[in-house]
Parts: structure tokens; sequence; C-alpha cells
């Protein structure tokens, strides 16, 4: 073999690709691939690790040419602040929009990259690389799979998918129509020894809070995250249900206001069930951003509603919060009437080891509080070992390769062709 230096540090003369995990190889969260052509450097990811644990990538040590984001979650996304300025990263718009929304909320500058969006199922190149972007269901809204070609080689990253959400029909329409000849597989593990049986789909979610919430003598907390669009509809649509009014606060009205960009069908606080609940500290981020906001700010109080509306009659909302709302649930706690707090989420958040999820102690203590009613309904954004093994069957790797799983060394038990390959091991694809 011939070798000679180039740019990027190494290069043979010949065919080659060049992959390494950098990281979620064993764990989930803090997703980092890497692939190395010839000329072209390629990050598949940038995440962020969701254990504390878990000691970051150094992107700084790295010399890639462009990031390609999978979806809109921290643990896919969260390290690329670290890449030089100016690099080149793409991800879906709508995507990029949430992120934006974020940063500004969270009073942060937004990202300093340049960034460029794909239209999902259309090719588009990265140096040598082309790349086809599959959108697919998931719990974070703009997700994407990855068929990724370059030296005569093909790659399917899945990212984080499903099939019980309600896109499912992507997820089927890979296992039915599948893409050929993949050489690699990336497939996630998240759910390899996790089950999802309590709450098979949204619909079990949806059905659970209308049951709540149709007798309530107090209001309803539902905890879930703003960007969980999914769930937002199953809260939309169990209140419909019910005769009751569905209350998001003035972020969760942002993250709805940007999927206006791709469909007029999700909820949106112009609609008639819909209020907002306008905390002065996110009203002071409208405030400080007025171009950023345009009108919004203008058109959101139209929809208001006070917290002595909340008061008057409890019983006719469902607040869409999160952990930090714990106060606000504080506020309506009664002997007489216990307050419902439907938890909408991971509840290994609620473990004690999640202290960036700032309430989330005192949401866990609401599980023994008799002036709560603590109600757990939520389905994983993530696929059961099942349809994940459909999904393998259906695209025939010649390799498989597990990724953002913590039971790695179960794939072989599951799934035909694994090789497991381990953080920082550069693998040779040629
Ligand atoms: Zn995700």
């Amino acid at each position: 073999m011939l070798f000679h230096q180039s740019e990027k540090g190494y290069a043979r003369i010949g065919r080659q690709l060049k992959v390494t995990i950098h990281k979620g190889s064993h764990e989930i969260g803090g997703t980092c691939i890497q692939l190395s052509s010839g000329k072209t450097s390629l990050l598949l990811d940038a995440g962020l690790p969701l254990s504390a644990e878990s000691k970051p990538v150094d992107l700084s040590r790295l010399s890639v040419d462009a990031l390609l984001v999978s979806h809109p979650h921290q643990d896919h996304f969260g390290l690329m602040a670290s890449l030089p300025p100016g690099t080149p990263v793409y991800i879906g718009k709508m995507a990029r929009s949430l992120i934006d929304a974020t940063q500004v909320f969270l009073g942060r500058d937004r990202y300093a990259l340049e960034f460029h969006d794909f239209k999902a199922w259309q090719p588009f190149t990265i140096g040598e690389f082309t790349i086809t972007p599959y959108l697919v269901d998931h719990s974070a809204a703009d997700a994407y799979a990855f068929l990724i070609e370059a030296e005569g080689k093909r790659l399917f990253y899945s990212g984080d998918l499903r099939a019980h959400g309600r896109k499912g029909i992507l997820f089927e329409n890979l296992v039915r129509r599948p893409v050929r000849d993949i050489d690699l597989l990336f497939l996630e593990g998240t759910m390899l020894h996790r089950n999802n049986d309590l709450f098979p789909d949204e619909t079990a979610v949806e059905n659970t809070i209308f049951k709540i919430i149709r007798q309530q003598r107090n209001i309803s907390f539902l905890l879930s995250s703003s960007q969980n669009i999914d769930r937002i509809v199953s809260a939309y649509r169990a209140c419909k249900r019910a005769s009751k009014l569905l209350v998001i606060d003035i972020y969760t009205a942002w993250v709805l206001e940007q999927l206006r960009q791709i469909t007029q069908n999700t909820p949106a606080m112009d609609w008639l069930e819909i209020r907002v609940f306008a905390s002065h500290s996110q009203d002071e981020r409208l405030k400080a951003n007025p171009d950023y906001f345009g009108d919004f700010r203008k058109r959101l109080y139209r929809h208001r509603v006070k917290r002595e509306d909340l008061r008057a009659t409890p019983e006719s909302f469902l607040y869409f919060g999160k952990m930090s709302s714990f106060r606000l649930i504080d506020e309506f706690k009664s002997a007489t009437a216990p307050v419902n707090v439907i938890y909408s989420q991971w509840l290994g958040y609620l473990d004690g080891s999640h202290p960036e999820y700032f309430g989330s102690d005192r949401v866990s203590a609401f599980r023994s509080d008799p002036a709560v009613n603590f109600v757990y309904a939520h389905t994983s954004g993530h696929a059961p070992v099942e349809d994940l093994q459909r999904l393998a069957t259906a695209l025939k790797p010649s390799m498989l390769a597990p990724i953002h799983t913590e039971h790695s060394e179960d794939f072989t038990h599951i799934f035909a062709n694994v090789v497991t390959l381990n953080d920082g091991e550069v693998f040779d694809l040629a």
C-alpha cells in the first residue's frame, strides 16, 4: 500500500474509508462518529454525554471539514459550539430553528457556525461524501437517519428512531422499501434492556392523559419536553376530547410557531383550545430580542391566560410544563382535590442523578405527596428491540455496529453481522 501525507494528516492512494466512533459505542448519549475518506473528513453528530461520568469528546483535536447533525437533541449536537468558528454544519432547517430558540430562551448567543440545511430524501454532497437524509419518527422534530456514500462504500446511520410515534409510517417505509447494499449500519440500541409495554404508543399516552383530566377537580400538569411535538399533540387531543384548555408557556408557544414552517397541522397558540401562560422571565427574553421574535409577543398576548384565571377554575386546564414547574404546582396543591401531575418523560430523570434537570428532586418528591396525584404516562422516543430487528432484517447490512446503547455486548444475540467498534478505535472500511 502506498501512503502520502495530505492536509488531513493521512491519505492512502486508492479507496479507503476510515470510521471512528469517538463516543457512543457503549453509552446512550454523547454520540460522535468520524468518517474520513481520502480527502474529506466528516463528523456525524457531536453529542454531549448524558451521563455526568462520561467525558465529552475534545473536538478541538479532530480535524474535520463539516458536521452532520441527525436531530436537535443535546446528546447529538450539544458539543458543536466547540467546533472552530465557521465550520460548516448540515442540519434540518426546523432542527436549527429549535436549537436557536433554546439558545435565545437560555439567554445565550446563537451558534457562530456556518449552517446549511438539507431536504428529506434529497441527496447532497459534502466533499467526497454523498448524503441522503431519511426523515424518521423520533421524540425530536426534524430527525433524520442518513445514507452516507463515499469511496464506493455505503453506510447507513439510524440516528435515534422509532416506529410507534405519530410519524411511525416513516419507519414502516424504511422497512418496506429498504436501502440496499449497505456495507455498514450504525444502529441505535437505546431500548435493548428497556421496554415500552405500559405505553406502546402515543395513543396509549393520550388515553391516559384523557382519563386523568376528564374527571379532574383541580388543575392537571403534564411534565414533558417542549420539543416533544408528539406529546404536545397528545396533550392537545386529550384536552379536546375532555373539553379542557391546554396551557403552554411562551417557549412552547415559540417552538410550535417554528413548526409552522413545515406544517399547519400541529397545534399552535392561536388554536381555540390553547392558552399561553406568560411568566415574567420568558417575557423578558421576548423583550430582549425584538428582532428575533418579530410581532410574536404582540400576537401572543391575545391568547394569554393569567394566574387568576387558572385559580378561578383550575379544573378547566391542563398545563404543559417541565420539571421547573414545581413552584406553580405547589401553588395548586389542595387537601380536598389533589393536583394531578402527569409525568410524561423518562422516569430515570427522577433517580437523583440528574441535577441538570432543575426541579427533578422536587418532582420526585411529588410521588409521595398526598396533595399530589402523581401519574406516569410516557412512551419512548426509541424503537424497542422487535422494531430494531425488523429494520436490521430489511436493511441486510454486511456489518452492523452498535451505537447509542449501554448493551452493545448483547447485539450479537439479537442481530446478524455485528461488529462492535469501541470508542476511539479506527476502523478501516476498505
Ligand atoms: Zn434523540
